[in-house]
């Protein structure tokens, strides 16, 4: 990825794509203070955008970081990052991190806090086989609980178990980690949120240490304007064979149908597909 043409935003100012670097004395390359992004623009115009700039400001402050830049600053640096791309249709990523200080170590009260903006083309977060149904692992690691971490923040240091899930899980065949939470509670995937059809109704796990996707939130909303009953709740493992469908949420992920978690299998089915094709019309409208 590092040596390519292109442009990244980087503090202010388009820099080449291979110029975009930081110094190894970078704060967050040590201790993860970084918060980030994943957005999506379809046919030019960035599906969420603004609540996803708060969500970087939000994310920021749970780390007691403070973004020199507002939502529109940030708006407008993503437009300007997509159109020195000449981009449409592409993936957004956004990270705002604590930079190269006076000393180096835990303390980073007078670092700069500096963001950079990358955007690049990407299709199904999940490859080709996406209406096979996605497989997923379970994960050995949980997912924390929020007096642990800032479960809330999109903050980096949230990513490590999910790397490390995401490989055992590619290990054996599977193309995501499905985490259980600290209580033992289904979570989330390593990257998206996850719903499940009974009856014909919805399930989708509470957002008490996930994060509660901005894709989650829509297809909630969503889901009840096309009529449908969604149950916001605790959802135990043993659950889990008692579900008909299953699919995943996210601004990568899209609405990805989940074909197999563990032992469980499940079908592609009706609920699945209308909200499939509902979220694709909602963000080219
Ligand atoms: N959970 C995790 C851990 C994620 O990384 C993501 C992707 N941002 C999501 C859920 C889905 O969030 P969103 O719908 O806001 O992209």
């Amino acid at each position: 990825y590092e040596d390519r043409d292109g442009k990244i935003w980087m503090d202010g100012k388009l820099v080449e794509w291979r110029d975009a670097n930081v110094h190894f004395l970078t704060h967050a390359l040590h201790y993860a203070s970084a918060v980030f992004e994943g957005e999506r623009c379809y046919n030019g115009k960035i599906f969420k955008g603004r609540e996803h700039s708060q969500r970087l400001i939000d994310s920021a402050r749970m780390l007691d970081m403070e973004l020199p830049w507002t939502v529109d600053q940030i708006e407008e640096a993503k437009y300007a990052t997509l159109a020195a791309n000449g981009f449409k249709d592409a993936y957004i990523r956004v990270l705002a991190w604590r930079g190269a200080g006076e000393e180096m170590g835990v303390a980073a009260l007078g670092n700069p806090v500096r963001m950079a903006i990358a955007v690049w083309e990407w299709g199904a977060y999940y490859g080709d086989a996406k209406w096979q149904g996605a497989k997923l692992d379970i994960a050995k690691w949980k997912r924390p609980s929020p007096e642990t971490i800032p479960t809330a923040a999109k903050a980096s240091g949230l990513y490590m178990i999910c790397t490390m899930s995401k490989h055992a899980a590619m290990e054996k065949g599977c193309s995501d980690a499905l985490f259980y939470d600290y209580r033992g509670y289904v979570a989330e995937a390593t990257g998206a949120n996850i719903f499940f059809v009974k009856d014909g109704e919805i399930h989708t796990p509470d957002p008490d240490c996930i994060l509660n996707g901005i894709t989650r939130q829509t297809v909630i909303k969503m889901a009840e304007d096309m009529g449908y009953k969604v149950h916001v709740r605790r959802i135990l493992p043993e659950e889990l064979p008692t579900f008909d469908e299953c699919w995943l949420t996210g601004t990568a992920a899209e609405v990805t149908p989940v074909g197999q978690i563990g032992e469980h299998s499940y079908t592609v089915g009706p609920v699945t597909r209308a909200i499939a094709e509902a979220y694709e019309a909602l963000v080219r409208a």
